[in-house]
Order: C-alpha cells, then sequence, then structure tokens
C-alpha cells in the first residue's frame, strides 16, 4: 500500500456494531463483564479504548512499524521512553534538541541518576567517543529545532547495534510522509502528534511506534502503568487529521522549497537553513533519508539586531506568532527569545542562533500570499 492510501485507510475498520466508516469517538471510562474476567477486549480506557486502538494501528501502519502507541503529549511519550533506563544508565542525545525534550532529561530525569551526554551528532562518528558500557539509549532529532542540522539515521543506527543500545529517532518534523527512521534502523520513533500528524493546531498528543514485541511489551505496561494516555476525543480528532497528511505534506513541502528560495535571494537576509539547498552541510544524507524537505526553514538577517527582528516579527500578517509547529496555518517563531531563551546568548551564538534568527513553519495558504506578507514585513 501507498503512504496515501495508508493515510486513509490504514489501522481503521468500520465500526464492526454499526458499519459507521469513522471510528466512533467510544467516550467511556469502563466496558460491562458478563462474567469476572469475561470481556470483549476492552476492560478500563486507561488500559485500552477502541478509539486509541485504531489511531494507534493507524500511526504505527504510517511509520512502518508493528506496534503504535498514543500519549497525552509529545512530552509524555518520550518519559516512558526514559523510564525504560535505571539509575546508572547513561543517554547519548543530540544537542541542538526540542527545549522541552532537554527540559524533561535535565531537569527531571537527571535528578533520577541518569546521565545524559549533549553532543554534535551531524558527523555520526561523535557518538561512539561516548559510548561506554552504561549507555542504554541514543536520542536523535533530525532535522534538529531551530537550525534544521541533519542526522544520518542509518549511520547512527549501525553505531547503536554495534554497541547493543537503543536508537530512538524524534520524527516530529519529518512525519512518516518524509522519512520512516524504522526502516533505516531505529528501534523506537516518537512523534508530538500535536504537529504535522494532527495537523490542525488543535490536538496535544504524542506517540511511538516500535517493531520489537519486547520493546512494544514494556512501552505498553508503560503506557497503563503511569496513564499518560489521550482521551477518545482526540483520538478522533487526529484519525481525522491523519487523513489528510500526504496532501497537506505535499503542499508544506512545495511552500517551503518556495518560501526558502525567496528568502535565499532576498536583499535583507544574511542565511537560510533548510535542509533542501545542496549547499546544507548535510544535504546528501537529507536527500538520502527524506523523501522531500519538508516546511520548517529558519533565517538570519543582515541587521541582526534584537529590535530587527521584532519589528519583522510584529509585522508579519499570514505567519502568526505562536509557539507549536505543523499546522495548516503558517507560524512564526523567536527562538532567542522564545524556545530557547534558557540557554546563555554565548552558547546560542556559538551554534549559530543569532538574535535576528526567525524560525517558519510554512503552512499549506497560496505561497503567494505568504512571498508578500514576508516581502512586506522584511
Ligand atoms: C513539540 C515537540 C515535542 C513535544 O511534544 P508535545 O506534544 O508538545 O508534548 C517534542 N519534540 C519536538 C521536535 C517537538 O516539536
Amino acid at each position: 500500500m501507498k503512504f496515501g492510501t495508508k493515510a486513509i485507510h490504514a489501522g481503521v475498520e468500520p465500526d464492526p456494531s454499526t458499519g459507521a466508516i469513522m471510528t466512533p469517538i467510544y467516550q467511556t471510562s469502563t466496558y460491562v463483564q458478563s462474567s469476572p474476567g469475561k470481556h470483549k477486549g476492552y476492560e478500563y480506557s486507561r488500559t485500552h479504548n477502541p478509539t486509541r486502538s485504531a489511531l494507534q494501528n493507524s500511526i504505527a501502519t504510517l511509520e512502518n512499524g508493528k506496534h503504535g502507541l498514543c500519549f497525552s503529549s509529545g512530552l509524555a511519550a518520550i518519559d516512558v521512553v526514559i523510564k525504560m533506563l535505571r539509575p546508572g544508565d547513561e543517554v547519548i542525545s543530540t544537542n541542538d534538541l526540542y527545549g522541552g525534550s532537554y527540559r524533561l532529561f535535565m531537569k527531571v530525569f537527571a535528578n533520577y541518576g541518569i546521565k545524559f551526554h549533549f553532543i554534535s551528532m551531524e558527523d555520526v562518528n561523535n557518538i561512539e567517543k561516548y559510548i561506554n558500557e552504561n549507555t542504554s539509549l541514543i536520542w536523535v532529532e533530525t532535522p534538529s529545532n531551530p537550525m534544521m542540522n541533519i542526522i544520518d539515521i542509518a549511520g547512527a543506527s549501525k553505531i547503536a547495534r554495534k554497541h547493543s543500545v537503543l536508537l530512538a529517532v524524534d520524527n516530529t518534523f519529518s512525519t512518516p510522509y518524509l522519512q520512516t527512521p524504522l526502516d533505516l534502523g531505529a528501534d523506537i520513533v516518537m512523534h508530538s502528534v500535536t504537529k504535522y500528524i494532527a495537523g490542525h493546531s488543535d490536538v496535544v498528543m504524542g506517540a511511538l511506534v516500535m517493531n520489537d514485541d519486547i520493546l512494544h511489551e514494556k512501552l505498553s505496561f508503560l503506557q497503563n502503568a503511569c496513564g499518560g494516555v489521550p482521551g477518545p476525543q482526540d483520538c478522533f480528532l487526529v484519525l481525522r487529521g491523519i487523513k489528510t497528511l500526504h496532501i497537506r505534506m505535499q503542499r508544506h513541502c512545495e511552500n517551503g522549497r518556495k518560501v526558502a528560495e525567496h528568502l535565499k535571494q532576498h536583499p535583507k537576509v544574511s542565511k537560510v537553513y533548510w535542509p533542501g539547498f545542496e549547499s546544507h552541510p548535510n544535504h546528501n544524507i537529507a536527500k538520502k533519508q527524506m523523501r522531500d524537505f519538508g516546511g520548517m526553514i529558519s533565517f538570519t538577517m543582515k541587521d541582526d539586531r534584537l529590535e530587527n527582528a521584532i519589528s519583522v516579527l510584529e509585522k508579519f500578517k499570514y505567519f502568526v506568532l505562536a509557539e507549536s509547529l505543523g499546522g495548516v496555518e503558517s507560524l512564526c517563531g523567536h527562538p532567542a527569545s522564545m524556545t530557547h531563551a534558557s540557554i546563555p546568548k554565548v552558547e546560542r551564538e556559538k551554534a549559530g542562533l543569532l538574535e535576528s534568527l526567525i524560525r517558519l513553519s510554512v503552512g499549506i495558504e497560496d505561497v503567494e500570499d505568504l512571498i508578500a506578507d514576508i516581502d512586506q514585513a522584511l
């Protein structure tokens, strides 16, 4: 089955009791048993819910995986992955990382005796230098946020296999439309479903996908034991969003390319970060592991003063200033004062994250309007 067909059909069956084509919202906490322990596979909705089961199957199929698990947020999904570890275990993570993941690792799990290394992985061989007998997980985010660095997933997976370490990939920016990390050797794929998969800026949710049965058993035990599950209404909204994932992504990519190319030749812009440019340092890896390059773009301006960035952000009409990404509407953000404000300025600027850096999540509006908006704002 090709991707668009999967997006529409995978994991969902007409409702067995009525034939309803759309999976109903099973808004129920419990299920009646005819005799103690005699039930139809559903006992309590933290453990199983039919609307959530349909969504879990759908996301698993999109990622070419065997098992899917959904959570109340992307961070709740990451939370159970780290809860498989024990005090003394070590995690090697990308340094250019979603701020909330960094906060969860350092402000929560570091207190429980888990050690995190944040390293540059643009050359995956760098990972090997940090592996020791306590290493149990490699955490990769590609493309990264907001610098759009690309990490070689197949290369990272070879190193993970060699040392019997798990490899998890945060696939939020790419979605399975662009990249399927399990096919490249990753053990776990993680999503903030909140972003492109749900796609309409109306749900907060997370997901994990894996092939290995034992890994699935451990993670689904934690899903039930810790309890960070999504409700059936949200699962329904995401099932609905997924039906247009391929069409939305196609347009995000088309618009992303045009906006990136327009920014690149704009006299007020100094640098554009987008993996589709041949000049991007890891363009060849992006080309190898991604089917297209997506709608996430960052750029800096020749006038690098904070006031200039603020004035441009205030002038945008269609690119609305907000946290988040991946919805149908275009968004803009200012990492230095929003998502990455907690990182000291010198550290930020070492990584290229200047005061004038603006991050765009290019939506699926008509691109002529988006380009006109950029021009008037700049
Ligand atoms: C938003 C995001 C998360 C966290 O997901 P929530 O759904 O907000 O909890 C994790 N990783 C990336 C790359 C994200 O963009």
